[in-house]
């Protein structure tokens, strides 16, 4: 271990190097497509019970909708990097994430082909070690303007290779989601719904009820993002699918006089420290890692967090390394030793 003093080294510290991939039943080769969500808090989320129905599309496509999933920050800087390491809220170190491999470098490990697409300020380290690519407005005219693009180019992005990938995979999609306070700009007008918006980066400028409009908006948009990547998953017949959404940290829109997100963990409010997560696997990715879903389902109101993402990546997707901790794999407890 670094100690306080020490300077971080130049190249982060490998971790799992002994990672490796069990058998399975089946001869397709695995995909997961891991989408790190942007600013969409647990309270305005439909599936959650949210007095609108800002999730319709997930709901039709029957995924399993954890309900109490708390983040390791209140930022995207802190969040984002320890989703990705093997450590969470309670023993976080921000030393110890910054100078050692990701979960990512992980799955590299194990002979996992790793993809980080991103329409973001970038990954924050996290996929220093794997091939990464940044959504380029030119190539989706219809999702970009003025240099900002939906999140629909994700998904776009990610149909473009579908039928070219090959051997064992994890796809990262980096949303811009519900970044504020331009919640207006984070989706197209046909979802426009609940009206009236808040125009503005100027939230000062608007009432709570448009800033609530404009942002669950963008959920609302989301939900369709997530439905359109999940059917092309449910098309695509040469690779075992899997689909596992995660917000990076939520946001408060005037609760408590309060905007936005950053503050320190300790006094932030759940609005902020709450966020969905859903989980969708075909019936072909289920029986590859003998996962049972109606098993998972019953596990959906448990308390989990950022802290389980790690451990629960590498479980479902049936990779064995020392640094694996079983106690936090989530899905372990519904997997059969294939
Ligand atoms: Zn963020």
């Amino acid at each position: 271990m670094l100690a306080a003093s020490d300077p971080l080294p130049e190249q982060r510290l490998p971790i799992g190097e002994d990672a490796t991939r069990l058998p399975r039943a089946g001869d397709k080769p695995l995909l997961m497509v891991l989408v790190v969500g942007e600013t969409v808090r647990a309270a305005n989320w439909g599936l959650n019970g949210y007095a609108r129905q800002t999730t319709p599309q997930l709901t039709k496509r029957g995924v399993i909708n954890f309900t109490d999933v708390s983040t390791c920050g209140t930022s995207t800087a802190v969040s984002l990097p320890c989703m990705f390491a093997p450590i969470g809220k309670d023993d976080y170190d921000k030393r110890y994430i910054k100078s050692h491999e990701s979960l990512l470098d992980v799955l590299d490990h194990a002979g996992f082909n790793v993809l980080w697409l991103d329409n973001q300020a970038g990954c924050k380290g996290v996929c220093d070690g794997v091939s990464q690519q940044s959504i380029q407005p030119d190539d989706h005219p219809k999702q970009c303007q003025d240099g900002r693009c939906l999140d629909e180019a994700l998904d776009e992005e990610l149909r473009a290779r579908l039928d070219n990938l090959e051997g064992d995979t994890v796809i990262v999609l980096h949303q811009l989601g519900n970044h504020g306070p331009s919640y207006y700009q984070r989706y197209p007008e046909a979802f426009r719904r609940f009206t009236p918006t808040c125009d503005s980066a100027d939230l000062n400028s608007c009432s709570q009820q448009a800033i609530t409009n404009s942002y669950d908006n963008a959920i609302l948009y989301t939900d369709s993002v997530l439905d359109h990547v999940i059917g092309a998953l449910a098309e695509q017949s040469h690779h075992a699918a899997s689909l596992l959404y995660l917000s990076d940290h939520g946001e408060s829109l005037g609760e408590h006089g309060l905007y936005l997100h950053g503050l320190p963990y300790a006094i932030a409010p759940k609005e902020q420290t709450q966020v969905p997560m859903v989980w969708w696997s075909s019936a072909a990715f289920d029986a590859a890692v003998g996962l049972d879903k109606d098993c998972l389902a019953t596990t959906r109101d448990a308390p989990i967090g950022h802290a389980n993402l790690f451990h629960s990546v590498l479980g479902a997707l049936r990779v064995e390394s020392r640094i694996l901790n079983p106690q936090q794999d989530m899905t372990r407890v519904c997997r059969s030793d294939a």
